[in-house]
């Protein structure tokens, strides 16, 4: 009986949590729970449709940024809501048609605004975040390929002057953190990336943060790693979970399959997944887009940049330069929305040395968010064997490694190295 038969007998979870472990969605939190779990040995099942490009975690920016502690939520962000809901801001875009049915997330969204729900996400995010890089790069040197993270920093760029003293509130809450945030007027940002020289008035260079040259490569690049140790790959969409008395019970695509221990690491798709197993999860795909842009001739620049005003990250990449748009409101089912990256791709090309022209098609995908921008890990209401890793919203390239251990540290009864009460589902 192979372990595909098996799955369908029943299981015992033995007191020390032995036994297979389902991982649902093998996106860069769910591969990095499915690696961490093999590591300590126990045998795991990757259960994933199986398109890359379709998870976030192939088209992000590819930045592991240390300074982004924050919550999208805060103190001032309430007085531009309306300039959004009008389409007036290029960064943040609704579709109003689907506004409604995000009306719980909303009201949850505006109650995480005032200035003490902001610095309390600071301080749940930061033990997790300020390991990322670390986890990142043990992880890349397991599986050969350091090649691809780049000590770039990250550098947000604000068009006046006055960006800077804006920031100043943020900028106090970094620095009680350690974390680097170093202010650079525009001869400084010249010298910084000559090709920034009298684009920009303002910077801030977070220079504890990496950057690495291709999401997707590195994604697949931990795919094989898990096969080649031995996990099971499962083709297929988890349509529901259930809490048996002794592990859990999985249909995927009509086979019903029994596991030890599962994890929901399905992104975006998460909360449907939780919703009978008692956890109702406030989850929106903030949806962004990218594509890639080739240099116009030799100039190029040498790390991510976020322009605060125009509303778009570049990242400089493999073949080129990724401009992503900002954030797109929208149900899964809504079409496509082009609006906020041409207009994005259009002003960029205008200020960075790239061929617009030769630009390639456009890439959409949909970031995991939780109304206070806080991670949702922990175990289901329903059942201990049972594990939420999802909801990353803008972070979770970067925090998936750091998320996968402790995903493996609670399905094994040990204790995460990181705080994670705060990012507990109960807490909806
Ligand atoms: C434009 C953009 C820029 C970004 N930039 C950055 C950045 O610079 N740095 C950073 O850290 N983060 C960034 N992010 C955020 C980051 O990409 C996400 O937080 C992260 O990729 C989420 O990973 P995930 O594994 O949770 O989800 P995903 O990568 O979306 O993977 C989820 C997986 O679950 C699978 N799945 C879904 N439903 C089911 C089901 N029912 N059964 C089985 N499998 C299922 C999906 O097929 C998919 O493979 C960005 C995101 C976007 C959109």
């Amino acid at each position: 009986m192979d372990r595909a038969q098996a799955r369908a007998g029943p299981r015992i979870v033995t007191p020390d949590g032995q036994g297979e472990v389902a991982v649902i969605g093998g996106g860069m939190v769910g591969l990095s729970a499915a690696l961490a779990l093999l590591q300590r040995g126990r045998p795991v099942t990757l259960i994933d449709p199986g398109d890359p490009m379709g998870q976030a975690s192939y088209g992000n920016a590819g930045v592991l940024s240390r300074g982004s502690i924050f919550p999208i939520a805060g103190p001032g962000l309430v007085a531009k809501l309306p300039g959004y809901g009008l389409g007036k801001c290029v960064a943040v875009r609704v579709n109003r048609r689907s506004l409604h049915t995000m009306v719980p997330w909303v009201r949850r969204f505006l109650a995480a605004c005032s200035e003490p729900a902001w610095r309390g996400a600071a301080e749940a995010l930061d033990p997790l975040v300020r390991t990322a890089i670390d986890h990142h790069m043990a992880l890349a040197a397991e599986l050969g390929i350091t090649q691809r993270y780049r000590q770039t920093g990250f550098l947000r760029l604000y068009r006046q002057a006055g960006g800077l003293a804006g920031a100043a509130r943020e900028r106090g809450v970094l620095e009680r953190f350690g974390i680097e945030a170093q202010p650079l007027d525009a001869r400084g940002l010249a010298d910084l990336e000559p090709v920034l020289a009298e684009r920009y008035a303002e910077g801030l260079h977070f220079n504890q943060s990496m950057s690495v040259d291709n999401p997707g490569a590195i994604v697949m690049a931990m795919r094989d790693a898990f096969r080649a140790r031995g996990g099971l790959d499962l083709p297929g969409h988890v349509r529901a979970i259930s809490s048996l008395g002794d592990g859990v019970e999985l249909v995927v695509d009509g086979r019903t399959l029994r596991f030890a221990q599962a994890v929901v690491a399905a992104g975006v798709s998460s909360s449907t997944l939780t919703r009978p197993l008692g956890d109702r999860i406030p989850l929106v795909g903030e949806r962004g887009y990218h594509r890639l842009v080739p240099w116009s001739g030799n100039a190029a620049l040498s790390r991510p940049i976020y322009d605060v005003a125009g509303g778009f990250v570049a990242s400089p990449m493999e073949g080129g330069l990724r401009v992503l748009s900002g954030v797109e409101l929208a149900l899964p089912d809504d079409p496509p929305d082009h609006t906020q990256i041409d207009a994005v791709l259009a002003d960029a090309a205008g200020r960075l040395p790239i061929d617009a022209n030769g630009a390639g098609p456009v890439w959409m995908g949909s970031r995991p968010s939780t109304p206070d921008s806080l991670p949702v890990i922990g175990f289901s209401k329903a059942s201990r064997a049972v594990v939420y890793a999802f909801g990353h919203g803008h972070i979770g390239f970067a925090n998936g490694p750091a998320t996968g251990q402790a995903v493996a540290a609670l399905l094994s009864g040990d204790l995460p190295d990181v705080p994670i009460e705060a990012f507990s589902p109960r807490r909806f």
